[in-house]
């Protein structure tokens, strides 16, 4: 049964059009780093970045086709610190490096404040979903055709930008690890490539969820959304309905907020987007 599930997802993603593309190059925390990589022809290297597999793609119909066969697509986390940064190519140690960038400062006022203070009961359930929604970001998929490229996952304004150092009721917390779209509660949202739904759930801070695993370390994430409409475990062709935007968790509004994944790091949607 496994194997069929297997087989059946890679027969989805193989119909991923967007596989030569490659996502915008930003050498920053939060950004994507193309290193082109020698190898066989036949067999990509196994590349390792901060202890997650990376995404490496065929060098095919990039800039980088003249030099060598493959490229490995690098995100970087937010937390990372400017300057240089090691991986590991089958076995062996490759260095680059990542400029500065500051990202902007945002204020919000969060009126149940129980979202910005969880008593010690929310603390519990707040580290169990953690654990769940860490461990489905994380998620690998082997296929030799990753998406590389993302449709806007719903219409509407961009209301919140990626990297926002935040504030919540004048206290900081974690910076803003996704892209918001504001749409009015009921709004579509859709896939934007061929995946996989590896967790749903409704969670304290992120409110109803879901987890998109497409292959090779990418994944994407749907939160604080009204209605869910698919099911974990279930194959999602690209532009299908995922559900509806809404209010849920710890939110000033409706809107989306959309995340971003590739080999375990935060990154910017919009160096994966193609606005249709
Ligand atoms: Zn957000």
């Amino acid at each position: 049964m496994k194997s069929l599930v297997s087989a059946l997802l890679l027969t989805f993603l193989a119909f991923n059009s967007y596989g030569l593309e490659l996502p915008k190059q930003a050498a920053v925390a939060g950004g994507i780093v193309h290193i082109p990589l020698q190898g066989n022809s036949s067999t990509p290297p196994k590349v390792i970045y901060n202890k997650h597999r990376v995404m490496v793609v065929p060098s095919h119909n990039t800039p980088y086709q003249a030099k060598v066969d493959w490229v490995a697509l690098v995100g970087i986390p937010l937390s990372a610190k400017t300057g240089q940064q090691t991986l590991t190519v089958d076995g062996k140690k490759q260095h680059f490096k990542i400029q500065g960038k500051q990202y902007k400062e945002q204020r919000l006022t969060i009126k149940n404040k129980r979202k910005v203070n969880p008593n010690p009961l929310d603390m519990k359930r707040i580290n169990r979903e953690k654990k769940e929604i860490i461990t489905a970001i994380a998620s690998w998929t082997d296929t030799d055709t990753p998406a590389t490229q993302l449709l806007k996952p719903a219409k509407g304004p961009y209301s919140s930008p990626f990297g926002l150092r935040r504030f919540f009721n004048n206290q900081p917390r974690k910076p803003h690890s996704g892209l918001d779209i504001a749409a009015p509660k009921g709004s579509p949202i859709i896939a934007p490539a061929p995946g996989k739904v590896v967790a749903t759930g409704d969670y304290f801070f992120n409110g109803r969820t879901v987890i998109l695993d497409h292959g090779q370390g990418l994944t994407t994430m749907y939160c604080h959304m009204d209605q869910i409409h698919v099911k974990l475990g279930q194959l999602i062709p690209q532009g299908e309905q995922l559900g509806t935007i809404g209010s849920t968790g710890r939110v000033t509004g409706p809107h989306l907020h959309w995340g971003v994944s590739l080999n375990n790091a935060r990154i910017d949607p919009m160096l994966m987007m193609v606005e249709q």
